[in-house]
């Protein structure tokens, strides 16, 4: 049995039926043969699909945004503010999968003809995470069905309930119960789902799973798409207006209590600002309101999961023995049965420590002095990570040369912590391989066809 339990203060608020390897082959088999008649079904009643199933996110925002709050413990503002902007995603999906998905021609002379269609893969395996249940499922699920292909949905274990109710919109919408099947459990159900023949792998989540995962599919030449981690640096130049960089720049590190993919996690700051930087940074956090993530007013929630508490107490304990400041925070704060941390600030940090190098994913920051832009640069390449970075200046040229010799997939000129359906979402280097999101988004989950189409 699985366990949901409630972060804020460890109650158990279900108990499910895991499946197993027995109910996951049964599923992939249900899949592959619903996915046959879906590829099949018009692009329009599909679309319909779809648009019933973002009616259906209206309807229930509410009770979705809570389920979510209850189980991840994302405040409850965050939790209906992730569900309207799932919205804005769903209809860049509608309005761009018909036009991108259309037959090609690409030459005709008259006797030999060029076109490309595109084929869905099959059946996929849409492996999740917890932080943005969403929006990281969505970035597959709505474009992969709309493409025609089926989905065995596996959910994070800390997102179970979401992911349940993610299934059972989908199906009240029209999109057949074979065609859209939602796992239940942990790594170990992840290990059965990658035992069958799936004909696509599409992973978010930790590096570390990312590896195993591009492991377990080795050889077997099927389509994989790693969406990771990051460790996501900011540079701060001296002609910004410095307590709206601060501002920005706390919310991009502190929003969903630090546990975005893409938040701030490293913060450079020229040297002729840095001390006016920190101690308006240092003001921001301290006006975060902490508390209960039901209560509407609370920005910092604890977090989700409970091992990450040891590991923000490491990357402080490892920071201040390396000669760092304790500039806001520090600690675990003491709510029976939950998982919080005290919003953190670090700085006269360096490279040399953790907190500058792995992902913390939690509400903590190191802020670093800089002499100029050429150590920033630097500093900001010096990572095995490469989702996102940015840069905070008035100025525009200056903001293009740093951005284009920055190794990340998304960058960020004064502002930070975003992404666009319109844009591609990958990371370089250990945060990925693939892309969401844009119009590649839709074709990642189609196989171009080539014909050659001679008519005598
Ligand atoms: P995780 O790697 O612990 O788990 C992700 C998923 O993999 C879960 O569903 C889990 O059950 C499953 N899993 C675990 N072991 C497995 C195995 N051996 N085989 C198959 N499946 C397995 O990650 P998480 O804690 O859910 O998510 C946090 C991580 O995700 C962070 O590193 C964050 O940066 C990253 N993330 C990246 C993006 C992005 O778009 N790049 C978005 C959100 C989160």
């Amino acid at each position: 049995m699985l366990s949901i339990t409630n972060p804020s203060n460890g109650t158990v608020i279900a108990e499910l039926p895991e499946d197993t390897h027995e109910t996951v082959h049964a599923k992939y088999k249900g899949a592959r043969v619903a996915q046959a008649a879906w590829a099949v079904t018009p692009l329009r009643r599909r679309v319909g699909a779809i648009e019933r199933f973002r009616a259906g996110i209206v309807q229930h925002l509410d009770h979705l945004a809570a389920v979510l709050t209850s189980e991840v413990g994302k405040p409850i503002k965050q939790s209906r503010n992730e569900l309207n902007g799932l919205l804005g995603r769903i209809d860049f999906f509608l309005a761009e999968t018909e036009k991108t998905l259309a037959p090609r021609e690409v030459f005709n002379d008259g006797g030999m003809v060029e076109t490309i269609h595109h084929e869905p893969l099959g059946v996929i395996a849409n492996i999740s995470a917890w932080n943005y249940p969403y929006f990281v499922g969505a970035n597959v699920f709505v474009p992969a069905l709309l493409a025609g292909n089926a989905v065995l949905y596996k959910p994070s274990e800390y997102a179970t309930l979401t992911g349940l109710e993610i299934g059972k919109l989908l199906h009240a919408s029209g999109i057949p119960q074979d065609v859209f099947a939602v796992l239940v459990g942990g790594g170990r159900v992840g290990i059965e789902l990658l035992k069958e023949p799936v004909d696509g792998v599409f992973f978010t989540g930790s590096y570390g799973t990312g590896k195993r995962i591009a492991e377990a599919v080795a050889g077997r030449m099927i389509k994989l798409q790693l969406e990771l981690g990051g460790k996501d640096p900011t540079y701060v130049c001296e002609d910004v207006d410095v307590a709206a960089a601060a501002a920005s720049l706390a919310d991009g590190a502190m929003y969903n209590t630090g546990q975005s993919c893409c938040s701030v996690e490293r913060i450079y700051v020229h040297e002729r600002i840095h001390d006016a930087f920190v101690d308006a940074f240092v003001k921001e956090v301290q006006g975060f309101k902490v508390g209960e993530p039901a209560d509407e007013s609370t920005y910092i929630g604890p977090l989700t999961r409970s091992q990450q508490v040891k590991l923000l107490s490491m990357h402080v304990a490892d920071a201040v023995a390396k000669g760092a400041k304790l500039l806001a925070g520090g600690r675990p704060l003491d709510r029976p049965g939950g998982h919080w941390f005290e919003p953190t600030v670090l700085g006269n940090v360096n490279h040399d420590m953790a907190v500058m190098r792995e992902e913390s994913f939690g509400p903590i920051i190191g802020i670093q002095k800089v002499s100029g832009d050429d150590e920033a640069l630097r500093l900001m390449n010096d990572t095995d990570y490469g989702l996102t970075a940015g840069v905070y200046t008035k100025d525009a040229l200056r903001a293009q040369r740093l951005l284009s010799r920055v190794n990340a997939g998304s960058v960020y000129w004064n502002c930070c912590d975003r992404v666009s359906p319109r844009l591609p979402w990958s990371g370089l280097k250990h945060s990925g391989v693939g892309l969401t999101l844009s119009t590649f988004g839709i074709e990642t989950f189609t196989r171009p066809k080539a014909w050659h189409l001679r008519s005598v």
